[in-house]
């Protein structure tokens, strides 16, 4: 099959994949595809926490374990033309060598990579096979992924080879990245007029637990102990939200809500962190949630397939990025993981989101030369 990545790109945009509404459709449509070139798909379903039907997949090319896998997601993040589009976000419009369009970069072009590189091979070529990955749900706590950890067969097979996480790097080598922790801290009141001081105001609890929290993020600001230099910038916010919630000055705020939002790093632990906030919430009545969607990816920098990732892509330094990917999760069983793909992550995420045509096709020929290396001549 002949894939063109550039209308492939258009193909998958099209679908209005964001992470709250169902990523089926354009799964299926990448389904179709990969079973077009011979490979064997595994389905994960699953049904979300607002009632949305999603699905992940895990596909092979070749027979037995390890290999190559390339990873991507295929939800994005919303957009409406109102916000200033120049044109419908799901319709790509190509103008100056570049592809506009929500998903263009993070990360629906990357995976269109992934596939015209996949469709150059046979599965008689291969020594070792070929793995694609396509979650759903990465930009939101990447539950997709965790669903493939936790229930996949092929994955399984994967899990002892290389992984490359095609989320935009500019097509440079990235071997850490920063981990994800998020806290919900509640504190409750009762409602009154003001006027009548019969109700309780729910910020009283909160002030005192968000002093505390203020600190918290001073410390993490400054203290050796929570710096890894590895990283720009070297240290992760303790980045603090308030809201509570209240419609008019002359009621009691009767929920007060925190959240906190936190990227730990490699070596750094945040255990005490936790418990120091636990601790304050329950001084102040305050209910907390902590949810950890993942540890920070690490592959040493002087590994072998860090070595070989450089060597492929032609570039001379691996570095660390720190936004987080679906590694947080694959890095449970996965212990060869990188991160590497076409177009700038400053793109991403952005009102006429875009992605250069260049580098679309600079990565499939960086995943061709991947899988030709790992997979056809079968080298580290
Ligand atoms: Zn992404």
């Amino acid at each position: 099959m002949k894939l063109d990545v550039v209308n492939l790109t258009k193909e998958l945009v099209s679908y209005k994949s964001e992470s709250l509404l169902t990523n089926v459709p354009v799964t299926r449509h990448v389904m179709g595809i990969l079973k077009g070139l011979g490979f064997q798909v595994e389905q994960l379903r699953y049904v979300d926490k607002n009632g949305v039907n999603k699905l992940s997949i895990v596909a092979r090319l070749g027979c037995g374990r390890g290999g190559l896998t390339l990873m991507s997601h295929d939800d994005v993040v919303p957009a409406k033309q109102e916000e200033g589009w120049k044109q419908d976000p799901y319709q790509v419009r190509q103008a100056g060598g570049r592809l506009y369009g929500r998903g263009v970069c993070d990360m629906k072009g990357p995976l269109a990579a992934t596939l015209c590189a996949a469709a150059r091979f046979k599965a008689a070529d291969l020594k070792q096979p070929v793995f694609i990955v396509v979650t759903s749900d990465e930009e939101i706590q990447a539950r997709g992924a965790w669903e493939i950890v936790n229930r996949s067969k092929l994955f399984r097979d994967a899990s002892s080879g290389y992984g490359l996480i095609c989320e935009p790097t500019k097509l440079g080598v990235v071997y850490a990245h920063k981990g994800s922790m998020s806290i919900r801290a509640t504190a409750s009141g009762r409602a009154a007029h003001t006027s009548t001081l019969k109700g309780k105001n729910a910020n009283l609890d909160m002030i005192p637990f968000l002093v505390e929290m203020k600190k918290i993020n001073d410390l993490v600001l400054t203290s050796k102990r929570y710096r890894n230099d590895e990283f720009t910038p070297p240290h992760s916010e303790w980045s603090i939200g308030i809201n509570d919630h209240n419609m008019a000055t002359n009621i009691y705020p009767v929920t007060s809500t925190c959240t906190i939002n936190y990227r730990p790093m490699p070596g750094t632990s945040i255990e005490g962190l936790i418990e120091r906030t636990k601790k304050a919430a329950k001084k102040h009545n305050i209910k907390v949630e902590v949810t950890r969607p993942g540890e920070p990816v690490y592959t040493d920098p002087t590994s072998a397939f860090v070595a070989t990732s450089l060597k492929v892509s032609g570039t001379r330094k691996a570095r660390t990025v720190p936004y987080g990917t679906d590694g947080l999760a694959y890095r449970v069983k996965m212990d060869n993981l990188v991160v590497l793909g076409p177009g700038d992550i400053a793109q991403a995420h952005i009102v006429d989101e875009w992605v250069e045509v260049d580098q679309l096709r600079k990565g499939v020929k960086l995943y061709e030369r991947f899988i030709d290396h790992v997979c056809v001549l079968g080298k580290d």
